[in-house]
């Protein structure tokens, strides 16, 4: 009997002893909310979160949302239902989370945007982004590269195509690439021949690559059944793989008829592959491990209540106030140099690329 007394007292000291330990450890639940798996950025971003938050001790709620905005609002909703203490959100729409935004502040929940900036709302504490607008000028500096401007001595056509209207990042990649090309369009260097421009004619819903693809497959049967497409301004690889489809099925990149200069954003595989086969010109790469770095430790400082590093108080209002924000740099990437950045970097291996 005495036996049994000490064992219990010994195993109720044990958990005892344990139990604050395996508290103090847990810093809390946040909840991580990406828009879709279509893209591997985002599988990347998420999943680079979810061990770095784990790492720093936290519990990582991750879901993605497949591009479906009410699936988006039901796991958010759910997020802040369980205790999440912090919401990091790439939104799908940026305009449709004030309802749940509101319940979030309602319950002490902080929260910051990923990648995307969240319009309309006074509950969004910070943003995590790149240098938007600077991704833009990047696309259409190599777009003028490529094009061979300096040298041409005729007018090079070239198509626009803009990123999902809902998304506030399709407006400054698209303001901009248009930084670099109006004055060029001005003065007739570079000529719209479909006259498409603007974000409302150009854009892309959810940057839907069969939509780019049946867009460029219309403007190559209206506009240019007798004259040649030079280039095309594209904001995103999966956009740039269908308007490259769309392109070879009527015969360009063989032949007398060259690939025209096609742009992209995100260095995603398929796209550095092209590249490197001579079909996509180049693309943006913008190491989505460093985002997910920067918003871990913007996380680790709100919950230490302290003030999270920003470098940006200006740029991104949200219709509601400006949020306080953190750019990275993108980089620009062709053939030139995308094998070496983007194996020097570690984020593809030497025989990702190749194989
Ligand atoms: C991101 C891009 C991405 C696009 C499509 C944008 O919000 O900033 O990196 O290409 O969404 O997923």
């Amino acid at each position: 009997m005495k036996k049994l007394g000490t064992l219990i007292a010994s195993v109720a000291i044990g958990i005892a002893s344990f139990a604050p330990i395996t508290f103090a450890q847990d810093k809390g639940t946040v909840g991580i909310s990406m828009p879709t798996k279509t893209s591997t950025r985002w599988i990347s971003d998420g999943e680079t979160m979810e061990k770095l938050f784990k790492e720093a001790g936290y519990t990582a709620d991750l879901q993605f949302a497949d591009d479906d905005i009410p699936n988006q609002l039901a796991q958010i909703e759910n997020m802040v239902t369980k205790g999440a203490k912090v919401l990091v959100i790439g939104a799908i729409d940026g305009t449709t989370l004030s309802d749940i935004l509101q319940k979030a502040a309602d319950a002490g929940v902080k929260v910051i945007a990923y990648d995307r900036l969240i319009r309309d709302s006074g509950n969004v504490d910070y943003y995590a982004t790149f240098d938007n607008f600077q991704v833009g000028v990047l696309q259409a500096t190599s777009l003028v590269e490529g094009l061979k401007l300096d040298a041409a001595t005729e007018a090079k056509n070239v198509e626009l195509f803009g990123g999902s209207p809902d998304d506030n990042n399709a407006f400054f990649f698209y303001d901009g690439a248009m930084s670099v090309l109006q004055p060029l369009i001005d003065s007739g260097k570079i000529v719209v021949k479909s006259g498409q421009m603007g974000m409302d004619q150009v854009g892309t819903l959810r940057w839907d690559g069969t939509v780019a693809q049946a867009r460029m497959e219309n403007l190559l049967s209206s506009t240019y059944t007798d004259a040649k497409v030079d280039g095309v301004l594209s904001p995103y690889d999966g956009l740039s793989i269908g308007i490259i489809s769309a392109l070879k099925g009527v015969g360009y990149g063989s032949g007398d008829m060259p690939m025209p200069v096609v742009t992209g954003q995100d260095a995603e595989l398929p796209s550095v592959k092209s590249i490197l086969a001579d079909e996509q010109y180049s693309t943006v790469f913008k190491d989505t491990r460093e985002l997910a770095k920067v918003t871990v430790s913007m996380v680790d400082s709100i919950m230490g209540g302290k003030e999270p590093e920003v470098n940006d108080t200006k740029t991104y209002n949200n219709g509601v106030k400006v949020i306080p924000s953190y750019l990275l740099k993108p980089v620009a990437v062709d053939k030139t140099n995308i094998k070496d950045v983007m194996v020097t970097s570690g984020y593809y291996t030497a025989e990702q690329i190749d194989n």
